[in-house]
């Protein structure tokens, strides 16, 4: 096994570091994608991705990074010309929209501050006010400002006002709670880089059968993420295309664990290491960006402290410690910093990650 970055405290919001065994897995050797075994190695992983979701209903995986599944839950149930609601509290939920403006959708835009969750109120009076909107776009948990959106009850808004839900839950599908069937969640995203333990490579799309529906009568352009190609194949358990067959050998052996664990089980402990995170970063005198009681269970934005500059202090982590950090987004850039806590993290690389942040910070903040 190659061990160059065996030393690094990777604490990003994805690529998220891999357990050793889902590392021993991804050098097998390849298989025919055509093959026996590669339906059986597919079903497996998409029963194991059903039962975590908590979907009894169509689980697709596509060889591309999350925004490719984002792409495909677009194109797959929209037509040019057709009005969404683009909810957005931070990078990404742009981003979801973008690609439905790319497409030709017509966005309304509902935006709420940076740091703070999208209200199902404010939802619900656009809907009203917008008739015709035929869909709703949402991220669950927005990885740039570390909020999670109540989505249960924007489901409930959404659903009870006959619109179709189209989600992005790359960073809190298989870390925070989610029940994609029982709120009624019609697509589902999510990307195996962030709480799965495995590398980047694939998206998973849950489609329910009102997303089928509109699938059925949805006109934007689509080749490659097909979602009538994916389902098709996937009933022979096959790919349209080849897909990426190291990462299913990775996501077969992480998912054995998680399955372990239970769903419960793995929510409970983001919720744990979550908690510690936010107590640590306090008690250091650093403020969080977004209120406790929407922060994230996967990551934590921390302000920028007063008189620090945010790049030469990842730098800092990362070269004297090991420690890496993201930075912010947009109009965040250079005003905070983010600590990710998903999939294969434990006490210890936070308690590292608290300890080189004591160590680089200005006294006066760190004591
Ligand atoms: C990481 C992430 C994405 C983008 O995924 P890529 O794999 O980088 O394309 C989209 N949405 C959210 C909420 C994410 O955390």
């Amino acid at each position: 096994m190659d061990h160059r970055y065996d030393n690094v405290n990777l604490r990003i919001p994805g690529p998220t570091p891999l357990p050793p065994d889902v590392r021993e897995a991804l050098s097998a050797q390849m298989i025919n994608h055509r093959g026996p075994r590669f339906t059986e190695l597919q079903q497996e992983i998409t029963a194991g991705l059903q039962t975590l979701l908590r979907t009894k209903h169509d689980l697709l995986l596509l060889s591309c990074s999350g925004t490719g599944g984002m792409e495909a839950a677009v194109v797959n149930f929209l037509s040019p010309g057709e009005k969404v609601l683009g909810v957005s509290i931070g990078y990404f939920g742009e981003r979801f929209r973008n690609i439905a403006r790319a497409y030709g959708a017509e966005v309304i835009p509902l935006d709420f501050e940076w740091g703070t969750a999208a209200e199902p109120a404010a939802i619900q009076a656009a809907l009203k006010a917008h008739p015709d909107i035929k869909a709703v776009l949402v991220t669950h948990n927005e990885t740039s400002t570390g909020v999670t959106n109540p989505l249960k009850a924007i489901a409930q808004t959404v659903k009870g006002a006959g619109k179709l839900l189209l989600v992005d839950a790359i960073s809190s599908a298989g870390s925070i709670e989610l029940d994609t069937d029982g709120w009624g969640i019609d697509v589902l995203v999510t990307g195996s880089q962030k709480g799965w333990m495995v590398p980047p490579g694939l998206a998973f799309v849950a489609v329910s059968p009102e997303g089928w529906a509109a699938h059925a009568q949805a006109k934007m352009p689509r080749f490659y993420f097909d979602l009538s190609k994916a389902k098709a194949s996937a009933e022979k358990g096959q790919t349209p295309w080849t897909p990426a067959v190291s990462i299913y050998y990775g996501l077969q052996t992480a998912l054995k664990t998680l399955l372990a664990e239970g769903i419960d089980g793995i929510v409970a402990r983001h919720q744990k290491i979550a908690d510690y995170t936010r107590a640590g970063v306090k008690a250091m005198g650093l403020q969080l960006l977004a209120d406790e009681r929407v922060a994230s269970n996967t990551v934590t934005a921390v302000r920028q402290p007063d008189g620090v500059e945010i790049g030469a202090l990842l730098k800092r982590l990362r070269e004297n410690h090991g420690v890496v950090l993201a930075g912010a987004q947009g109009p965040l850039a250079g005003k905070a910093f983010r600590i990710g806590h998903l999939g294969f993290v434990k006490a210890a690389d936070i308690d590292q990650t608290l300890a080189a942040l004591k160590a680089e910070l200005p006294q006066q903040i760190a004591a």
